[in-house]
């Protein structure tokens, strides 16, 4: 006997998308099928006609339950919302699985030798979610310039790492003390490419942003409105530019970390055409507003670092999405309240990050999918399969096919809907995408075989979760393959 059936849902698998029934048995997709095939008995029928059957929806860039600096808050102590809100939220809107951060978030800087070895951070994130959360989840691991600095030892586990199931590290080349300098940078993308590991990127040219941030603070334009003339195209030219040389001689597998300018979907797309295992991520803000909106009363509620760029940078990010020089979605999810992320207004205080886990499927299937037409096999790839592919946690997750994890989001094409903060289950006081108008939304979403959500009613446990080891296969460390 089957433990579910999904029955008549429009399925987007690899091969087609069709009316199909699938069969899942112990939290896996054990069959699918032309309708009518499945005529085992079934611990429950889900009738899914009417609705579009998606691979649930992976988060690949998420910081959960960790501390907001005290420059950006205006308090000491403030943190983002913890793992049982923000997964929550998450399944709400359709994710199965996130991919959150291990490492030292302090922003302030390590001095000691003493740095905690990288399975231990691994370990010590696990157990923050640990029947804490409602969707399966991941870490890039963090790897600061300070800690490298401090302990260089740090490099030589990498390998260990991997092995163990860590499968990609995050950098910063802006913002000390995160910032790696180019010399141990070097030495980092050899390693992890030697154990077949990927470089997670967040790129920025740290010369020309200090450089902005010292400009306008010189000339009284600081206002956080201008954060865009700071983190701006040129930086993410040249440092996107760097990153891809460095990865060409070490010949390491590199995901960008929120694209947000055309110059950057430029240099990513020329080195996927000379076939470097390159890919890009947008963030949904980015595909909606512009930095015109920085302006506005609390305008600065929309910021995420790097910064929102212009119009014709949002333009570059959504086609880069359809015609496939970008890769992926996320949402570099960190909520709070609305008083801490408008604590600062300086172009040095303004607080980064976007409570937008639960939205990023219903406003990316409304702008791409009904406004301009992106096949469903295209949003699949986009909101779970290339994560899945990238990230090393395909084929488990990301497809709906046998023997995959049985993770669904069913969209609901018919449903519109203007969201309001009633609508959202963030830990939060606002939502920039209030008034936004939905066209399709996520009506239930079921995480190995179980309902964890469905006709907006939570019905998953927070210890439904669990920490998924990955590894990377060589094809997507070779040349770009999505
Ligand atoms: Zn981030």
């Amino acid at each position: 006997m089957l433990d579910v059936i999904v029955k008549g849902g429009l399925t987007v698998t690899p091969d087609e998308t069709a009316e199909m029934d699938i069969g899942v048995l112990g939290g896996k997709i054990a069959a699918v099928t032309v309708p009518g095939v499945l005529t085992a008995e079934a611990g429950r029928v889900i009738d899914a006609r009417g609705k579009i059957v998606l691979p649930g929806g992976i988060e690949p860039h998420a910081h959960i339950g960790i501390p907001i600096p005290e420059k950006w808050a205006g308090r000491p102590e403030a943190i983002t919302s913890p793992p049982q809100k923000s997964s929550r939220a998450a399944a709400f809107g359709g994710v199965t699985t996130i991919i959150d951060f291990a490492g030292n978030f302090n922003f302030a800087p390590v001095t000691g030798p003493d740095q905690k070895p990288i399975m231990k951070s691994i370990e010590e994130r696990r157990n923050v979610f640990k029947d804490h959360c409602y969707t399966d989840f991941a870490f890039h691991q963090i790897l600061r310039g300070d800690e490298l600095e401090a302990a260089p030892q740090l490099i030589d586990q990498i390998g260990e790492a991997i092995q163990d199931g860590l499968a990609s590290f995050k950098i910063f080349t802006v913002h000390a003390p995160f910032r790696v300098p180019y010399g141990p940078l070097w030495a980092v993308f050899k390693e992890v490419a030697k154990n077949g590991g990927i470089m997670a990127v967040h790129a920025e040219e740290d010369e020309i942003v200090t450089y902005m941030i010292d400009k306008l603070k010189r000339e009284g334009q600081d206002h956080g409105y201008n954060l865009h003339l700071v983190h701006n195209n040129l930086s993410e030219d040249i440092s996107f530019r760097k990153i891809l040389r460095l990865a060409q001689h070490t010949e390491t597998g590199v995901y960008f970390v929120h694209a947000t300018a055309k110059e950057g979907v430029a240099a990513i797309a020329e080195a996927r055409s000379a076939g470097q295992p390159v890919y890009g991520e947008a963030l949904h803000n980015y595909l909606e507003f512009t930095c015109e909106d920085y302006k506005k009363p609390d305008g600065t509620l929309i910021h995420t670092y790097p910064a929102i760029k212009y119009a014709d940078d949002r333009d570059s990010l959504i086609n880069g999405l359809l015609d496939g020089r970008l890769c992926t979605t996320a949402t570099d999810e960190w909520t709070t309240h609305k008083d801490v992320k408008l604590a600062g207004q300086t172009v040095e205080t303004v607080c980064g990050g976007h409570n937008g886990i639960e939205t990023r499927l219903p406003v990316i299937f409304t702008k791409l999918v009904v406004e301009r037409h992106m096949s469903l096999e295209r949003f699949a790839a986009i909101t779970s399969t290339n994560a899945a592919k990238i990230l090393g946690l395909f084929p488990r997750k990301g497809v709906i096919a046998p023997g995959s994890d049985a993770d669904f989001v069913l969209i609901d094409p018919s449903v519109t809907k203007k969201l309001t903060l009633n609508d959202l289950h963030a830990d939060s006081d606002y939502s920039i995408w209030e008034g936004f108008e939905c066209r399709g939304y996520p009506v239930m979403t079921i995480l190995r075989g179980k309902v964890i959500v469905e006709d907006g009613k939570l019905m998953g446990n927070s210890s439904d979760g669990q920490w998924l080891p990955r590894k990377v296969s060589p094809g997507v460390l070779t040349q770009p393959v999505v």
